[in-house]
C-alpha cells in the first residue's frame, strides 16, 4: 500500500500547556528544514493536528522513505513518527485499507490499536478496534492478541481521514531546538565537549559555540576540528556561530609570572571570564562544558568551585555522571568520535605541569592573580575573537 503521508508524534510537548503552540511551531519548522536540505521535493505539505504533525509526501517522498526515515530519526522533540496510507474514515473502505495493509505482513496474531482525534467520527476507539479486529479475523482467518501481537495495524481517525500504519519508528525524543533558550558552549577538540552540544540541544537550547586556541604556539588543528564538529552537529541546529578565541597572550603571561602547579585553574578561569562575556554578547544565558567529574585534575569539585568563582552566570555540565566510556559510545553514535581523536595540540594542554594541583585554594588563585593584568587581557581577548557562521 503506497505510503502517502507521515504522522509525526512529539514527545514531552504535548504537556506543556500554554506553549504547547509554539513548541509545536517550532518542531514543525525543525522538521521542514531538515527534510527540505537533506531530501528536496519530498514533502507536499506539514500540518498541525490534534496534536500530531503529519506530512504530506510528495512523489519524490514517497520513492525516498528509508531517507526520510534518516533525518527523522534524529530530530530533537520527536516521540515516533510512521509512514501511513490516508483513506477515507468510513467503515467499509478502513476495513478493505486494514486487509490491503496487513497482507504485506507475514503474521498469525495481531490487534488494531485505534485513536479518535475526530469526536464526530460514529465510532469511539473501542468500537473501531473490535470492527476491523473482526474483519480481519473473519476475512484472513487471523488471531486476535492483545498483549504480544505479531502485527498491529494502527488507526489514526483525524478530521479528514483514517490513517494506516503498522510500525512506528522511534525517534530521539527531547524537545525541539530552538524551544529551551540559547547557552555558549565551550567546544575543545577533544571527545567530551561535541557530546555535551548534543545533549544540550536535545532538551531544546541553541548552542553558540567558543572555542580557545593558541595559534600561533600551536598549529591550527583544533580550530579545524572545532569547525568539523560544528558542521556535524548542524545536523540539528540550523545555524551554528563559531567564536575563536586566542588564548596564547594569556597563557604566555601565566607561565611567566604563576605558580606552575596553579596554570590550569588559572587558564580556566580565564576561559570562564572571556566565555562570560561572550555569552553576554550573544544573548546566552548558560554556559555548557564537556566536564564530568574526576575525570582529569581540572575536574575536581574543589578546582571546579574556584574555577566558576570567576562568573554568574549558570554552568551547565550535561555529563556529569558519565563514564569516559559511555562518553565515547555516544560520541562514536553521532559521529564526533572520528574528528575528536584526530591529533591536534589542545590549547590547555600547552605548559601544562607534572603534578597540578587538585584541590585548589581559591585564595591562592586570587594572589597568583595579583600579578596578571586580568582585566585587560580578558578585554583583548573578547575583542581580538574571530567568527565563524556554520550553516
Ligand atoms: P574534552 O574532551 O571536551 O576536551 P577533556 O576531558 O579534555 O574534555 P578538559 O580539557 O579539562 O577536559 O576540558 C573540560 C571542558 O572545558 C571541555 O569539555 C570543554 O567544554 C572546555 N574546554 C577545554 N578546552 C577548551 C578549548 N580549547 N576551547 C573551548 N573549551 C574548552
Ligand atoms: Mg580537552
Amino acid at each position: 500500500m503506497e505510503k502517502t503521508h507521515i504522522i509525526c508524534h512529539y514527545a514531552e510537548i504535548a504537556i506543556k500547556g500554554a506553549n504547547r503552540k509554539l513548541f509545536e511551531k517550532q518542531l514543525q519548522d525543525n522538521i521542514k528544514f531538515n527534510l527540505k536540505k537533506d531530501c528536496p521535493n519530498c514533502v507536499e505539505k506539514t500540518q498541525r493536528k490534534r496534536g500530531r504533525i503529519v506530512i504530506v509526501l510528495s512523489e519524490t517522498g514517497q520513492n525516498n522513505l528509508p531517507k526520510i526515515e534518516e533525518v527523522l530519526k534524529e530530530i530533537f522533540g520527536l516521540a515516533y513518527f510512521a509512514f501511513a496510507t490516508k483513506v477515507d474514515a468510513d467503515m467499509e473502505t478502513m476495513n478493505k485499507a486494514a486487509i490491503e495493509m496487513l497482507s504485506e505482513l507475514e503474521f498469525d496474531s495481531f490487534r488494531v490499536t485505534s485513536r479518535r482525534a475526530d469526536n464526530r467520527f460514529l465510532f469511539g476507539k473501542q468500537q473501531m478496534n473490535e470492527k476491523i479486529g473482526a474483519h480481519i479475523v473473519e476475512t484472513m482467518q487471523k488471531k486476535v492478541n492483545l498483549d504480544n501481537p505479531d502485527a498491529t495495524c494502527f488507526v489514526d481517525v483525524l478530521e479528514d481521514g483514517a490513517y494506516f500504519y503498522t510500525e512506528r519508528i522511534s525517534s530521539s525524543g527531547g524537545l525541539p531546538v530552538g524551544s529551551s533558550g540559547k547557552t555558549l558552549l565551550m567546544l575543545s577538540g577533544g571527545i567530551d565537549s561535541p557530546v555535551a552540544a548534543y545533549y544540550t540541544l536535545k532538551r531544546g537550547a541553541g548552542i553558540v559555540a567558543l572555542h580557545f586556541h593558541s595559534v600561533p604556539l600551536t598549529n591550527r588543528a583544533s580550530i579545524e576540528k572545532a569547525e568539523e564538529t560544528a558542521e556535524l552537529l548542524q545536523r540539528y541546529q540550523r545555524k551554528i556561530k563559531l567564536v575563536l578565541v586566542e588564548l596564547a597572550p594569556i597563557q604566555e603571561q601565566i607561565m611567566v609570572k604563576s605558580p606552575e602547579k596553579y596554570r590550569i585553574v588559572l587558564y580556566r578561569r580565564f576561559m570562564f571570564r572571556i566565555a562570560e562575556e561572550i555569552a553576554k554578547l550573544e544573548n546566552a544565558h548558560a554556559i555548557v562544558t564537556g566536564e564530568s567529574l574526576g575525570q582529569v585534575a581540572s575536574q575536581t569539585v574543589e578546582n571546579m568551585e574556584v574555577i566558576e568563582e570567576v562568573t554568574k552566570i549558570p554552568i551547565l555540565r550535561p555529563l556529569i555522571g558519565f563514564d569516559k566510556q559511555e562518553i565515547v559510545n555516544v560520541a562514536t553514535r553521532i559521529g564526533t568520535y572520528d574528528i575528536s581523536v584526530q591529533p591536534d595540540q589542545d590549547c590547555c594542554s600547552l605548559f601544562v605541569p607534572k603534578h597540578p594541583v587538585t584541590k585548589a585554594k581559591l585564595f591562592e588563585a586570587q594572589r597568583a592573580e595579583e600579578d596578571l593584568d586580568v582585566e585587560n587581557q580578558v578585554k583583548t581577548a573578547v575583542e581580538n575573537r574571530d567568527e565563524i557562521i556554520i550553516g
